[in-house]
């Protein structure tokens, strides 16, 4: 007899824990509680537009342990198509003066010593920062069964970003830039701007765009949907089961040994492993009633902030726009959309660069700002109704000061608040990415296992500060490897 692996989620993580669990050899079932797979990486369409939600950069779209990953998933094989850009955003003040981050340090670097001249120390330094911290390579095993040679080996290659951690660790990004003392009012304009004023790590930032420079998170042409559903794809070739519109409501302990689960209709699913990708909050508070938690996952649940949810307003535009950049970001302050006043004003991601997401002739624009959730939960019925017409109207207006003349070519507008991200994926707060890579927990992260809990393993993005695909997917193939640990079995995995 197989030992049955139920997965809570088919989300990427819980696709990446399905596949690598039916390779194997365990009974798998995913089991996810909306009609299709994918979770936070998703796309909706209409009228033949293709509205994306997730995708931008897939860290591991060329080299390392993130990119076995994508092909043993199948997100990436011989037909994907990588596009790397060479712009990774551009940003406009209030006065409409113009910022542009490349996505190669070298050009990146001259454009801003041309720009100013006069923070050369500090714009080599800070480019200096993004090429050292190329070295960062992920574990391939999780903590459990790293020994310390692992540790021991990788402690050449990484001592220039060891010591980037020691350095800048619990620095904010406003503190890295006050610590480089920019002068030039442009660049501090910008950098302040988007990353600033909140409370987001230094190193997020600077690994971010060392992994742009090694071309190492490129985008895949198609975007989200299409990513999710090659990886459902592989687990069904390989005879896992998904079963879709299946909430699971509690899991099922006898003597902290896990059992099973149980679905909101009350029907029980017996198993001899758990893994949840779910959301964290609700599995390990609500699921398991928090008969489970260390003080670690107490602390981090409890005070670690959350990313702050998004709102997104889709336009199919019937005409070809060209784009500049696939990111702009308008920074003013004081602008409004409905009732949310924009602390880091707004981004516009132009689609043009993928011919999928729009009929040929046609362009999918997105835009996005974040909208706390205090200002959602809520609110309902009328008022929300109304708040969406309000946020298509006052979005439009900002779509034209970019793009002036577009009104008359909007055929469809599309607005996705944070309660549709709750009501799809469950997820804590519409905190679409987990918690907030801040500087009190960057280089942390929540163990897979529960104390005494038994036969029961968590994964996904609330694991590691920033979430991501990367971790998500990674987390979802380390839960199978402790699971084949615990069985005794060599872990396999192939393309
Ligand atoms: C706007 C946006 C842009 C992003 N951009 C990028 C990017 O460019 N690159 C990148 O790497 N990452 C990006 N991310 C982050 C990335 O999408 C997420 O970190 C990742 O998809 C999380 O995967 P997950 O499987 O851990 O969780 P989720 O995607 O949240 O999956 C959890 C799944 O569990 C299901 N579920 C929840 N509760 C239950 C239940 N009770 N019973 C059954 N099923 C349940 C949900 O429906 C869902 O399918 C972005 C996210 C967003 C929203």
């Amino acid at each position: 007899m197989k030992k049955k692996v139920i997965i809570i989620g088919g989300g990427i993580a819980g696709l990446s824990a399905g596949i690598y669990s039916v390779m194997n050899g365990f009974d798998t079932e995913i089991l996810e509680m909306h009609s299709v797979a994918g979770g936070q990486c998703t796309a909706w369409e209409r009228k033949k537009y293709r509205f994306d939600y997730c995708l931008h950069w897939l860290v591991g779209t060329s080299k390392g342990a993130f990119h076995e990953i994508w092909k043993e998933t199948n997100v990436i094989n011989n037909e994907t198509e990588i596009i790397n850009h060479e712009v990774h955003s551009q940003i406009f003040d209030k006065d409409r003066n113009k910022f542009i981050i490349y996505t190669n340090i070298d050009r990146w670097e001259k454009y801003l010593l041309e720009m100013a001249p006069e923070d050369s120390k500090a714009i080599r330094r800070m480019c200096n920062d993004m090429r050292k911290s190329g070295l960062l390579e992920p574990f391939a095993l999780p903590p459990e069964l790293r020994n310390p040679i692992d540790y021991i080996r990788i402690i050449p290659a990484m001592l220039p970003i060891l010591i980037l951690v020691k350095k800048y660790g619990r620095l904010t990004c406003a503190a890295y830039f006050d610590k480089l003392d920019f002068k030039s009012e442009k660049i501090k304009s910008a950098l302040y701007g988007i990353y600033g004023e909140r409370n987001f790590s230094a190193l997020a930032f600077i690994f971010m765009l060392a992994w742009f420079n090694q071309k190492n998170a490129g985008y895949i042409k198609g975007g989200s949907f299409p990513l999710a559903q090659r990886m459902v794809e592989k687990f069904e070739r390989l005879g896992g089961k998904i079963s879709y519109k299946k909430r699971v409501e509690k899991i099922s302990v006898e003597n902290n040994i896990t059992k099973g689960v149980i679905l909101n209709d009350g029907t029980q699913i017996l198993s001899d492993y758990v893994i949840s990708t779910a959301d964290g909050y609700t599995t390990i508070y609500k699921m398991l009633e928090g008969k489970y938690i260390s003080k670690k996952i107490d602390f981090a649940y409890k005070n670690w902030e959350l990313f702050t949810p998004l709102v997104q307003v889709s336009f199919g535009i019937n005409k070809l726009v060209e784009y500049a950049s696939p990111i702009t970001i308008n920074i003013s302050k004081g602008l409004k959309i409905g009732r949310t006043q924009l602390e880091y004003g707004y981004s516009i991601m132009n689609y043009s660069y993928d011919t999928t997401m729009a009929p040929e002739g046609k362009t999918a624009i997105v835009m996005r700002y974040e909208s706390p959730w205090k200002l959602w939960e809520n609110l309902e019925g009328e008022e929300y109704k109304n708040e969406k017409f309000q946020i298509e109207s006052d979005a439009t207006g900002f779509l034209e000061l970019e793009y002036p003349g577009i009104t008359k070519h909007i055929e469809v507008i599309d607005v996705a608040t944070p309660k549709t991200d709750v009501r799809y994926t469950g997820v804590k707060d519409g905190a679409y990415e987990g918690f907030m890579p801040s500087k009190e927990n960057t280089m942390k992260s929540l163990d897979m296992q529960l104390p005494k809990l038994r036969n029961f393993l968590m994964a996904g993005q609330w694991l590691f500060p920033g979430g991501g695909l990367p971790p998500s997917a990674q987390t979802g193939k380390w839960s199978v490897q402790l699971i084949c640990k615990k069985e005794k079995q060599k872990f396999i995995s192939y393309i």
